[in-house]
This record gives C-alpha cells, sequence and structure tokens, in this order.
C-alpha cells in the first residue's frame, strides 16, 4: 500500500501550508525548505537531494515573486512551467509543494518589507533595486509558513546568501542555512533558469562569465591576492566578447561584499538575457569539457 501521508500534495495558500507545518511539527518531524521560482533544473534539484537527505519532510516552493523583480517586463518573461514543476517534485519524492498565487502572497493592503542592511544595497542590489527587500520578504513569509528547520539555497546566488544568512541570525529564527555548490554544465556555464531564454548563438556567448571567473582563478592560484588586479583580470576576459556587457565585475569580501576578499562575483548580460556568476577564489573550477 503507498504510504498516503508521503503522496507529494500541491499547497496554495499560506493558511494551509502552515497547518500542514503544525501538524508535521507536533509530530516531532523535520523539515526543509527550497525556496524557488521553478522552471525547475538541475542545481534546484540538487538542493531538493540534499533537503530530502537531511530532514523527515521536504517542502519545495515555487512562486515567482515580483516583489524582488525591479522590471516588469522581466517579471513577465520569467520562465513558467507549474505543471513540469510539480511533476518532477513528484519523482524527486517531495512532500509538498508549495504554489502560492501572487494575491495570496501578497493580498490587498500588504505593505510590510524586509530590509537586510547594507548588504541589500550594493553591487546586485546597487543595479536591481528593491530586489533584496523582495527577496528577503518572502523568504521571511515561506519561513513563517513552513517553519523549517532547514533551509536551503545555492551558492550560485552568493549574495542572496549572505543576506538570508544575515536575515536569519538577525531575526532569531533558529533556522539552519545550507548553502548548495553552484551546479555547472560540463562547458562551465552555470545552470540558470534564465539560460531557457538564450538563442543558441547567445548560449554561446554566455560562457565568457565562467570563462572570466576560470582566468581570475587562475591567477589567484598563481599566488595574486590583490583585488583589483584579480578584477583586471576578469574584466580583460569580459571585454574580449563583445556581445556580453558587464553590469558589474568585483573581487569581494563574501560576507560584506565590498571589503577586498576572494570572491570574483560577476553580472553580465548577453542579449537581454541578465546572468550572474561567482566563484570563491583558490576552490577547484574544473576545466571545461571539449566536445
Ligand atoms: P531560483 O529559482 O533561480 O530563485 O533559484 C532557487 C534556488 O536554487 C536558489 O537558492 C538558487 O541559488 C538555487 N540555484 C539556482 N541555480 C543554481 C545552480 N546552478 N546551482 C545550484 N543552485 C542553484
Amino acid at each position: 500500500m503507498p504510504d498516503v501521508d508521503r503522496a507529494t500534495k500541491v499547497i496554495s495558500s499560506p493558511s494551509g501550508m502552515l497547518l500542514q507545518s503544525r501538524t508535521w511539527r507536533s509530530a516531532g518531524l523535520s523539515i526543509a525548505l527550497v525556496p524557488t521560482m521553478g522552471a525547475l533544473h538541475d542545481g534546484h534539484l540538487s538542493l531538493v537531494r540534499r533537503a530530502r537527505a537531511d530532514n523527515d519532510r521536504v517542502v519545495v516552493s515555487v512562486f515567482v515573486n515580483p516583489l524582488q523583480f525591479d522590471v516588469s517586463s522581466d517579471l513577465a518573461r520569467y520562465p513558467r512551467d507549474p505543471k513540469g514543476d510539480v511533476a518532477v517534485l513528484r519523482d524527486e519524492g517531495v512532500d509538498v509543494v508549495y504554489m502560492p498565487s501572487v494575491d495570496d502572497m501578497y493580498p490587498q493592503g500588504a505593505c510590510t518589507r524586509v530590509h537586510v542592511g547594507h548588504l541589500s544595497d550594493v553591487l546586485e542590489g546597487a543595479h536591481r533595486l528593491g530586489h533584496y527587500d523582495g527577496v528577503a520578504t518572502v523568504v521571511t513569509k515561506l519561513f513563517n509558513s513552513v517553519l523549517p528547520e532547514r533551509a536551503y539555497f545555492g551558492q550560485k546566488d552568493a549574495q542572496q546568501v549572505a543576506i538570508i544568512k544575515r536575515m536569519a541570525r538577525d531575526l532569531d529564527t533558529g533556522i539552519e542555512v545550507v548553502v548548495m555548490p553552484t551546479v555547472r554544465e560540463a562547458d562551465g556555464l552555470a545552470l540558470s533558469s534564465r539560460n531557457a531564454r538564450l538563442s543558441a548563438s547567445e548560449r554561446g556567448v554566455a560562457l565568457v562569465l565562467s570563462q572570466a571567473l576560470r582566468a581570475t582563478n587562475e591567477l589567484w592560484l598563481g599566488g595574486e591576492t590583490d583585488s583589483s588586479r584579480l578584477r583586471a583580470a576578469m574584466v580583460a576576459v569580459l571585454d574580449s566578447q563583445p556581445l556580453a556587457k558587464a553590469d558589474y565585475a568585483e573581487v569581494v569580501d563574501p560576507e560584506d561584499f565590498v571589503s577586498p576578499g576572494n570572491l570574483a562575483v560577476l553580472a553580465v548580460w548577453v542579449g537581454e538575457v541578465r546572468l550572474i556568476d561567482n566563484h570563491r577564489l583558490g576552490q577547484p573550477m574544473p576545466s571545461p569539457a571539449i566536445s
């Protein structure tokens, strides 16, 4: 007989989610939360698999959060595949797919925002005004309805990770933030839902992000620790690809994103698609497979 309690449920309201979480918590079960915006790929699934291994119950949220989009056309064009996402998450044995509507999440009158200090205002935050307030607000809401012991995030969004860790600590959530490494294609491109919007030729141009990070990492491994020289190496690779336009490329401290450090971060436009990537210098960055 199938275990009825373990069949994947789709829940769409915060109150329904909270009811389920409270039932699990009172039964002494540990809950994992994996927040996503859907259009799932293997990067998301690496988080889901780790969450399943570490916890009794797993909730994956699929919600394209309007609050974190600074440009409405970007929100409108964000890839969506709710049916495909539910099917994939069923196969992964996820307990709940939490898919609230925008009205469920932000009923009329909702106006509270969570702002995580200066971290939200630099680099990615400076280029996408209000983005991290949107992220911190939705993640706080997810924490409050899912009641997780642990929440899983990808290093692919390094600044988001720093912000969520800070927020989880500052707000005394007691939630453990687990960070998983960036999953890449064989040629080095970091998996991203936005990659689906790249044309075949743009897909080739997009390799410049991982190439720039690899070049910087090699310089670091050769003994260079000066942030401005490391940054210059990254910019030189980006400049060699005229069809890519960088918003920023920096080498910063992985906690404050301002001081010099060992995290190389970059945001680059390829056509109309904005891609981000990063690498903790000194860690191995495998050479791309030649096809
Ligand atoms: P998103 O749906 O893009 O908001 O991403 C949901 C979660 O998956 C975030 O914590 C991301 O950092 C993580 N993620 C996205 N892409 C990757 C990747 N290539 N490798 C690992 N984690 C990822």
